[in-house]
C-alpha cells in the first residue's frame, strides 16, 4: 500500500521517545512535517511549523499524530479532521468523554479515520492474558501501579491541573489493560481519590470494581510517591483458581507462578503497524473503555486532600 505521509504535533517526551524514532524505522510511514510551539524540529522533516494550524494546511500531510497533553486535543483533533486529515491520539484520547464521541462523529461525518491509542495494550503478554482469562469467572483482580511522579513526569505541570488527569495519567494504561483482558466488563463501584493541597489532580487513587456476575475481590491502587523499584503489576484469579500476574506495565506474564512472556515493550511499533492497517482500509478504532472508568472514578470518587506536593 502507499507510503503514509504524516506530520507529528507537539514534540515533547512521549513524541521524542517513542513517535519520532519508530516513525522513522517504519516502512509504511514518512515524516513530512512536524509543529511545535516551542520551535524543535526534526531532521526527518521537511516542513517545520509553530503553529499546528499551518502544518494542517499542507494537503501533502494525510495523517497527524496528536501528542500534545490532552486538554488541547480535542480542539487540535477536531481541526485536524476538518482539514482531511486522519488522525491518531495520544492516551487519554481527550480530556472528556463528550469530546471523544465529537471526534468519533466527526471522523464518520469527514470520512476520515480516528485511532484511539492504549499504548499498554500492545503487548504479547496481554494477549496471552486475555486468552487465559477468556470464559472464566474472575474471583480476584488486584492493580497496583506506583511509580515515582518526579522520575516519570518532570516539570510537566498540565499533568497536576483539572484535565491532566494526575496519577490516572499512568493509571489509565493499567485501565486499559483490565479492559483488554477481562472477560466481562468491570465498573467502578468505589473511588477514593487523594488530592494534594496545592494540586487539582490526584497523586494517588484507590479503586474497587464490580463485574455483573460474581461477588469477587476486585481493585486497584495507583500511587504517584512510589520512590525505589517501581511496580506496575496486575494479578487476576479465577474461581477455578488460574492464577496469573501481568508485570513490568504489561510485557511479562505469569500463569501459576510460571513465567509464559517476558517480552522488551515494542508497543508503538504494534501501534503504527495497527494505523498503517486502519488507514489502509479506511476504518476508525475508538476504544472508550477504559477513559470511561476514569470518569467514572472521577464522578463517584471521594475526595481527600493530602499533604501539598512539589515536584
Ligand atoms: P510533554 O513532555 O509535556 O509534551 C507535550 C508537548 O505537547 C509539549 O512539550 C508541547 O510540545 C506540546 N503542547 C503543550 N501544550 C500544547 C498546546 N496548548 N498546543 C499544542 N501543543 C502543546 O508530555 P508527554 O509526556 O509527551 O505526554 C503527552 C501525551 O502523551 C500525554 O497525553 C501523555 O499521557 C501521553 N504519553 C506520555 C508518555 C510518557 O512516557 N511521557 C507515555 C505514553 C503516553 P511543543 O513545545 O513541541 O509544541
Amino acid at each position: 500500500m502507499a507510503l503514509h505521509r504524516i506530520g507529528i504535533i507537539g514534540l515533547g517526551k512521549i513524541a521524542q521517545d517513542q513517535h519520532l524514532p519508530v516513525v522513522k524505522a517504519d516502512p509504511d510511514f514518512h515524516l513530512l512535517a512536524v509543529s511545535s510551539q516551542r520551535g524543535l524540529t526534526h531532521e526527518d522533516a521537511r516542513y517545520t511549523f509553530l503553529d499546528y494550524r499551518d502544518l494542517l494546511k499542507l494537503p501533502e500531510v494525510e495523517a497527524v499524530s496528536i501528542c500534545t497533553p490532552p486538554q488541547v486535543r480535542h480542539q487540535i483533533a477536531r481541526e485536524a479532521l476538518l482539514a482531511g486529515k486522519d488522525v491518531l491520539l495520544e492516551k487519554p484520547p481527550a480530556a472528556t468523554l463528550s469530546e471523544l464521541e465529537d471526534l468519533k462523529d466527526l471522523a464518520a461525518k469527514m470520512g476520515r479515520v480516528v485511532f484511539t491509542t492504549w499504548h499498554a495494550q500492545y503487548n504479547k503478554a496481554v494477549d496471552e492474558a486475555k486468552k487465559a482469562l477468556a470464559g472464566w469467572t474472575i474471583k480476584r483482580l488486584l492493580v497496583t501501579w506506583k511509580e515515582d511522579v518526579r522520575h516519570w513526569h518532570p516539570g510537566q505541570q498540565w499533568i497536576w491541573e483539572a484535565g491532566g488527569f494526575g496519577v490516572f495519567d499512568p493509571g489509565i494504561n493499567a485501565l486499559s489493560i483490565v479492559t483488554r483482558i477481562m472477560p466481562e466488563p468491570v465498573f467502578i463501584k468505589s473511588s477514593t481519590l487523594e488530592f494534594p493541597a496545592n494540586r487539582d489532580a490526584p497523586i494517588a487513587a484507590n479503586l474497587t470494581f464490580s463485574m455483573s456476575h460474581g461477588t469477587g475481590n476486585l481493585q486497584a491502587v495507583f500511587d504517584w510517591r512510589q520512590t525505589g523499584p517501581q511496580t506496575w503489576d496486575i494479578e487476576v484469579e479465577t474461581d477455578a483458581g488460574l492464577t496469573l500476574k501481568l508485570s513490568h506495565g504489561g510485557s511479562c506474564l505469569e500463569i501459576g507462578g510460571r513465567e509464559v512472556v517476558n517480552e522488551t515493550p515494542a508497543e508503538y511499533q504494534a501501534i503504527y503497524r495497527r494505523f498503517d492497517e486502519l488507514l489502509n482500509a479506511r476504518q476508525s478504532e475508538v476504544d472508550i473503555a477504559p477513559f470511561r472508568l476514569v470518569a467514572d472514578a472521577f464522578m463517584i470518587g471521594k475526595r481527600v486532600q493530602v499533604d501539598a506536593f512539589e515536584d
